[in-house]
């Protein structure tokens, strides 16, 4: 049998009416940049985040880029956050100039370990990234705590975890802003890039709608150098339709997961900890095995699809060799980058399916 670890078409063949009707309404109308679509999906994420406000952006990345550059952050600054992460997170801290300082994560969830945080902040330290890492949220109210001791700002990468909760708040929404990404393979997925940045700061809020248009004042008129960082209206309007299925989706993630935890429940391959004041939207499954790469290589040689999320570090990347990391500095999540792997939870994956992967991930443990 052959499962792939993301199969979008499945999702589309749901909604194919109410997507083709949506795309032909934002052709009908050629208006393809801001217009009615992107504010409809602007008021409707802040909603369903529980923020006062969201501002459309371009893609993740950028969403994480304004944030920095809406407080004024660069040259010489220092930005606490995770190096178990996408590259995106600290790599937008250093496009600003700015120094990304790597504080290692909790081994059981993979998330920025806030009793190291305090440790880390220096008079330089204007900001904390937390990542909320494969659907489960960072423990914030620590985090939270220390940021306001110090005067930082915290911005949630919330890029794999739109509906994800912490103790009753939604991601997004526990911070000062909220990174969101509709890269395809997040939960809500456009079809291209597209991102969201929430905040219950109207002053931010502003300062980004101006920030992802070159920094304008008023047409022409300009008061700092911005980017040319919009959501598209067809990328909205896709959203849109979307967005009304994302709990159900993301539930159906959830009931995958909770087959896969008891299939492996007692084996000795590591499940996803769910913490309990938390809703988890698993954008990722992932197992924990000490031989890894062997497990990568039996799933895939069984037709199963998988993927390494994230195989080195960021500490120990080439671009960031300037920074003196060596190896052995942030133990766990170096750990985490060896011994971890993404098996397939989608939605759309069939119980057949499941106990596909299940068996053939047991096979490979019953013979190691
Ligand atoms: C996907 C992702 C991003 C970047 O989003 P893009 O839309 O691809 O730019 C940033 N951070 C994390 C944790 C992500 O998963």
């Amino acid at each position: 049998m052959k499962v792939p670890l993301l199969d979008l078409k499945r999702q589309y063949a749901t909604i194919r009416q109410e997507i083709d009707g949506a795309i032909r309404e934002v052709v009908e109308s050629q208006v393809f940049i801001k217009g009615p679509k992107v504010a409809e999906l602007e008021a409707k994420v802040a909603e369903y985040c529980g923020t006062k406000r969201a501002v459309g952006v371009a893609s993740g990345t950028d969403a994480l880029l304004l944030s920095l550059m809406a407080y004024g952050i660069g040259r010489g600054d220092e930005v606490i956050t995770t190096p178990y992460t996408f590259f995106a997170t600290a790599g937008s801290v250093a496009r600003l100039g700015a120094v990304p300082v790597f504080v290692d994560v909790e081994r059981a969830t993979y998330n920025l370990d806030p009793a190291l945080v305090e440790a880390a902040v220096t008079p330089r330290t204007k900001a904390i990234i937390p990542v909320h890492l494969y659907g489960q949220c960072v423990d914030m109210d620590p985090l939270m705590e220390i940021a306001a001791k110090h005067g930082l700002v915290v911005i949630e990468d919330a890029c794999q975890s739109i509906g994800s909760e912490y103790k009753g708040k939604r991601a997004g929404a526990i911070g000062h802003v909220g990174c969101f990404s509709f890269f395809p393979s997040k939960n809500l997925g456009a079809y291209g890039d597209g991102g969201m940045v929430t905040t219950n700061d109207p002053a931010i809020a502003d300062k980004l709608v101006s920030l992802r248009e070159h920094g304008q004042t008023e047409k022409y008129f300009y008061w700092t150098v911005g980017a040319n960082s919009r959501l598209d209206s067809l990328q909205a309007a896709i959203l849109l339709v979307k967005l009304r299925h994302l709990d159900a989706w993301s539930d159906g993630r959830s009931r995958n997961a909770e087959r896969y935890n008891a299939r492996f429940a007692g084996t000795a391959v590591g499940t996803p900890h769910r913490e309990p004041h938390c809703r988890h939207i698993y954008n990722q499954y992932m197992v924990r095995v000490r031989e890894r790469d062997a497990l990568e290589a039996h799933l895939k040689a069984n037709g199963i699809g998988c993927a390494l999320y994230y195989p080195m570090p960021l500490h120990l990347q080439t671009c960031f060799k300037d920074l003196g990391y060596k190896e052995g500095d942030l133990p766990e999540s170096e750990a985490a980058a060896r011994e971890t792997l993404s098996i397939p939870v989608f939605t759309e994956l069939t119980t057949e399916e499941l106990d596909y992967v299940a068996d053939t991930v047991l096979a490979f443990r019953g013979r190691a």
